[in-house]
């Protein structure tokens, strides 16, 4: 299948590493021409670097920080000057900490909201101008508890949700632009944010690495975590011309791990 991406452009969030890292080499794959941003220069730079080297395509690497409006303004100024056209934007951005209700104070969640929730109401206002004339697609990168909420993640659990309710109220409202809007929700995925807590927990418990990985897999019907190009995969897919006639969906890439009917 031609997902029609070549000589598209694609600005992906929160992308030196990781899914953001995973779903630009999956649009540069594709022949599109992409933009990238993290709030570390050697790192995004880096991150491009490799990009270019395995697929040839043009990457513009951009330094911002999700949570500063006038960061996101700069980041898709610099990218509609640069390429001279946006057809697809994936929102992301780093995950908030752990904690639970009692553990937890008001400017913590105001900081995840902030970061998950602000961050990609910000993209979306800052893509809509540019997708009205020719149509195209914006993916917000969420997470599984947007349909089970995580033990502990109560953080991610709150903010996340709103995200969902923005892509399905933009959904409708854009739709007569042919602007799709839809969102991806990670299960547990072999990012360095899932390798970091496992190693970390490997050490405390004296177990190794693969055991710790092993446990995180436990309840996955697909018996294993996913890899960052799976979850690639879905995310381009819906970003494309190929998923023409989908918009206002979430999709799980999470192995079967939410255990809900619909
Ligand atoms: P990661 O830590 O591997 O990568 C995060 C990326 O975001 C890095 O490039 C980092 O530089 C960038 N970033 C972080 N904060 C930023 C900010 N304020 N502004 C700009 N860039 C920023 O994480 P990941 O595993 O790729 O996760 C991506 C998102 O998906 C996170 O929100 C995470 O919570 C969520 N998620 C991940 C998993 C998983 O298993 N990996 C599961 C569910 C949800």
């Amino acid at each position: 299948m031609d997902l029609g991406l070549t000589g598209r452009v694609a600005l992906v969030a929160a992308a030196s590493k990781g899914l953001g890292k995973a779903v630009a080499r999956e649009f540069a794959r594709e022949g599109a021409r992409v933009a990238i941003f993290s709030r570390d220069q050697q790192r995004i730079e880096q991150a491009a670097r490799e990009i270019r080297e395995e697929t040839g395509a043009e990457v513009l690497a951009l330094t911002a920080d999700a949570r500063r409006a006038e960061d996101i303004t700069r980041v898709f100024d610099e990218t509609v000057r640069h390429f001279g056209q946006l057809d697809a934007v994936v929102t992301n951005a780093g995950g908030p900490p752990a904690g639970t209700f009692e553990t937890l104070s008001e400017q913590d969640f105001i900081d995840a909201i902030e970061l998950n929730l602000l961050s990609t109401l910000r993209m979306c206002r800052a893509t809509v101008p540019h997708l009205k004339d020719r149509g195209g697609s914006i993916v917000t990168i969420t997470s599984i508890s947007v349909k089970q909420p995580l033990d502990g993640l109560i953080l991610s659990n709150t903010a996340r949700s709103g995200v969902v309710g923005l892509v399905k109220s933009m959904a409708n409202e854009l739709g007569r632009y042919n602007i799709r809007v839809n969102n991806v929700g990670p299960g547990p995925t072999r990012t360095d944010r899932i390798l970091d807590l496992a190693r970390s927990r490997a050490e405390r418990e004296g177990i190794a690495l693969e055991d710790a990985l092993r446990d995180n897999a436990q309840g996955i019907p697909l018996g294993r975590l996913g890899e960052p190009d799976e979850f690639a995969r879905v995310v381009v897919f819906l970003s494309s011309p190929a998923a023409s006639y989908v918009t206002g969906q979430t999709i799980l890439v999470d192995g079967g791990l939410y255990r809900g009917t619909l």
